[in-house]
């Protein structure tokens, strides 16, 4: 069987340690990514300030895929013909499958980053660009002795992207410098109580403007660097696909991370529409996703010739009970929470950071 992942995501790079499994079943293995790494989300606002290097937060997804013997494509899908089983790839060429997995991720929404005489134009995603913001930050305290950068979008992504910036700023101590952090809602990352507070007190402190309520575009903030974290959508290419969206462009799973509309097509992560129950955009399901999807691929492919699996093989997931949440407020500081349970401070900042390094030590040699 032609196993083929789409895209170096959360979900896929456990596919890709394990990859010597869906060998030795005697599958074919293809990884179709337009970079050769994964970059690790937990790790990018620290990526940003300085606290993690490209090294520590890019895995080489493309050596680990041929360290396995997992073929490696560097494409990207632009379509697919669901019935045909053939994906479209940019550089023209095609690939045929016999089972697909899409571990796409998700994009942007809104203003796209249309640079503007004198301002340069970022967005949170992708992850590994957040390294070329860095380089801005330090290019305009380095020529100009002066930074301004407005993040327009306290969600989690820009909270973490302000506090992070204004980390990075206070190293090089430009004669001018200020963080300004934009939101429509009135509360950062929609935190409530104690944990908000905490976030408040902590951006004042550190010297972040939160201005909430305030709708803005980049026309309307000030600032030599703009950042546009105003959420995050499924890619569009995805409602090329011929497969059955939900309204926000996502594909429809079954419980098994099926497609509804494909028994071929498995999709996860953020391009993913969990029906059973609609799931946070956040990497914490992806990763829970792997062992299930694993398991379902495997069986899926030793009944691709007669029905393919049937309901009672496959593994279903569950995404019962509250994920652990966690942000990098930069200076060593964090703040993590699962149901009622919160830690803030440094303790909360090093807890991350033991969590992400672990997660990263699984792949990396
Ligand atoms: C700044 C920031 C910080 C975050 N921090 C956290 C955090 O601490 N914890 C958390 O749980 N979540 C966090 N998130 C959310 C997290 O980024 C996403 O939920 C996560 O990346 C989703 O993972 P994924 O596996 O679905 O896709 P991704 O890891 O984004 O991978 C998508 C892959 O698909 C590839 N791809 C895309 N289009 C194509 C195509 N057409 N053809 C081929 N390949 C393609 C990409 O190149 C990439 O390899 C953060 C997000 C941001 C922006």
């Amino acid at each position: 069987m032609h196993i083929v992942l789409a895209g170096a995501g959360h979900t896929h790079i456990e596919l890709l340690r394990r990859g010597a499994e869906l060998i030795r079943a005697g599958h074919e293995l293809t990884l179709i990514s337009p970079e050769p790494y994964h970059a690790y989300s937990g790790m990018g606002p620290g990526l940003l300030s300085g606290q993690y290097s490209e090294a520590e937060v890019l895995l080489h997804a493309a050596a680990l895929a041929r360290d396995v013997g997992v073929k490696y494509i560097s494409d990207k899908i632009v379509s697919a013909d669901v019935s045909a089983r053939v994906l479209t790839l940019a550089s023209g060429s095609t690939c045929e499958y016999d089972l697909l997995s899409l571990n796409l991720g998700s994009e942007p929404v809104g203003e796209q980053p249309v640079d503007v005489a004198g301002r340069s134009i970022f967005t949170a995603k992708p992850i590994h660009k957040l390294a070329a913001l860095r380089i801005e930050i330090e290019r305009c305290c380095r020529d100009l002795d002066g930074c301004e950068i407005s993040v327009v979008g306290a969600g989690p992504a820009g909270l973490e992207i302000a506090a992070n910036a204004r980390n990075l700023l206070s190293k090089f101590r430009p004669r001018h410098s200020a963080v300004n952090l934009f939101s429509a809602h009135s509360a950062p990352a929609g935190l409530t109580g104690r944990r908000r507070e905490y976030v408040e007190r902590h951006l004042a402190r550190i010297g972040v403007s939160f201005f909430g309520g305030m709708k803005v575009g980049v026309a309307e903030v000030p600032g030599n660097i703009v950042v546009l974290a105003t959420g995050l959508r499924p890619p569009q290419v995805l409602r090329s696909f011929d497969l059955a969206l939900a309204p926000d462009g996502s594909v429809r799973v079954d419980r098994f991370l099926r497609a509804e509309s494909s028994s071929r097509v498995f999709a996860v992560g953020d391009c993913a529409y969990f029906v059973d129950q609609p799931l946070d955009r956040v990497g914490v399901y992806a990763v829970r996703q792997q062992t299930v999807l694993m398991a379902n691929l495997l069986e899926s492919a030793r009944h691709v010739d007669t029905a393919l699996a049937d309901a009672a093989r496959l593994t279903p997931f569950s995404a019962t009970g509250p994920y652990l949440a966690g942000f990098n407020l930069g200076y060593g500081c964090g703040l993590l929470y699962k149901g009622r349970w919160t830690l803030r401070g440094r303790l909360a900042f090093l807890l991350k950071d033991r969590i992400d390094r672990g997660f990263m030590r699984r792949y990396q040699k």
